[in-house]
């Protein structure tokens, strides 16, 4: 996973906030070719090279969103990123820029701060998206990170969540469940830490559904394939709050019912181990525990060919008219009504 760094400790007031940014903005390299203008200036510039320009942000609050007991603040910073990527990656567009809002209290230092930019900025140069500005301030308690995503795209090939049809195909990138395999392993530690906080934490052989809680990927390859294959899909939204939940939100939004197979949902032989321990069904995991950033979308039937050799993408459900409902079908007994039910 990410690296640790140093045990020094600067405290921030001895550096005021401009000397904090001017210091971060010395690892800031910017490979897009439409940003005109980054750090430095009263607001960023962005060429339009594109129709249109599409912006998600994202709030995440210190222990509401994330707990740092057993959250890495490099992990913190990547994943940041990487959830307002995904945003705009649902979108079917690849991110380009973003901007960092950041509120730290003096218990943070220095060397903190530049944990989560180096997590935040490892991202960025993996996806080639440039950190283009942003705003400092102090806060009483607590951490806050919000970031915007900006991206552009000719506007044939944004996808909605909303178009969806009867007889589309319902697919899903990766494998679901793993994350909250994840934090359950992480929040169990934490209860043991607390308890007793010289023990070391026993995260032995989990390194996949660790990797999925603290380091999740943007399915930016998913969009390659897209465009590769001449696919554009006709509804599309990424698994944040679980799979159940974002199929209902397709669905409400483009007036359709679905049929879901519970059987053909992606799951990780790692993370069935891990939720057998604590006696949480896989396929509640995948539906309601969210946090994957998988792709969901649905695909003309006459699209199956071209993903159908994709190890990566699977098929797991068709779209029905909105009269039928929106139903899990198990592999034995009766259909049920599909819920969203947050386990978060
Ligand atoms: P202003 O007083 O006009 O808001 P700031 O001093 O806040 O200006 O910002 C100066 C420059 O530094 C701007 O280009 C801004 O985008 C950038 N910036 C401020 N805070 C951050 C941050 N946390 N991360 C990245 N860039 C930042
Ligand atoms: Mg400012």
């Amino acid at each position: 996973m990410l690296e640790n760094k140093s045990q020094t400790r600067t405290e921030l007031s001895t550096l005021g906030e401009f000397k904090l940014i001017e210091h971060l903005s010395q690892f800031v390299k910017l490979s897009q070719s439409s940003t005109i203008k980054g750090i430095g200036d009263d607001a960023a510039v962005i060429k339009n090279e594109l129709e249109a320009t599409l912006i998600s942000t994202d709030l995440l609050l210190e222990n509401v969103h994330f707990d740092l007991t057993y959250f890495p603040l490099k992990h913190l910073g990547y994943k940041a990123a990487v959830v307002n990527f995904s945003d705009l990656l649902a979108m079917n567009v690849k991110p380009r820029q973003i901007i960092v809002g950041l509120a730290v209290s003096n218990r943070f230092s220095l060397e903190a701060i530049e944990e989560i930019y180096a997590g935040l900025l490892l991202a960025c140069e993996r996806y080639g998206v440039d950190l283009v500005g942003g705003d400092t301030s102090g806060s009483q308690a607590g951490l806050c990170l919000a970031i915007t995503a900006i991206g552009q795209a000719q506007q044939s090939d944004i996808v909605y969540r909303n178009g969806a049809k009867e007889h589309d195909l319902i697919c899903v990138s990766g494998d679901l469940g793993s994350a909250y395999a994840g934090l359950l392993l992480l929040e169990r530690e934490k209860v043991e830490f607390l308890a007793n906080p010289n023990m070391q934490p026993d995260l032995q052989n989990n390194d996949y559904v660790l990797e999925r809680q603290l380091k999740p990927e943007p399915r930016f390859d998913i969009l390659n394939l897209f465009k590769e294959k001449n696919i554009k899909p006709t509804a599309m939204i990424d698994i944040s709050d679980g799979l159940a939940s974002e199929l209902l939100h397709i669905c409400r939004e483009s007036k359709v019912g679905c049929m879901l197979y519970d059987s053909k949902i992606p799951i990780d032989s790692t993370a069935c181990s891990t939720l057998e321990i604590f006696n949480i069904s896989p396929t509640v995991a995948a539906l309601n525990g969210g946090e994957d950033y998988e792709l969901l979308f649905t695909i003309p039937q006459s699209d199956y060919d071209k993903i159908k050799d994709s190890h990566d993408i699977t098929v797991i459900g068709h779209i029905v008219d909105e009269n039928s409902g929106c139903m899990l079908v198990p592999e034995n007994g009766a259909m049920i009504e599909l819920k969203a039910q947050g386990m978060l």
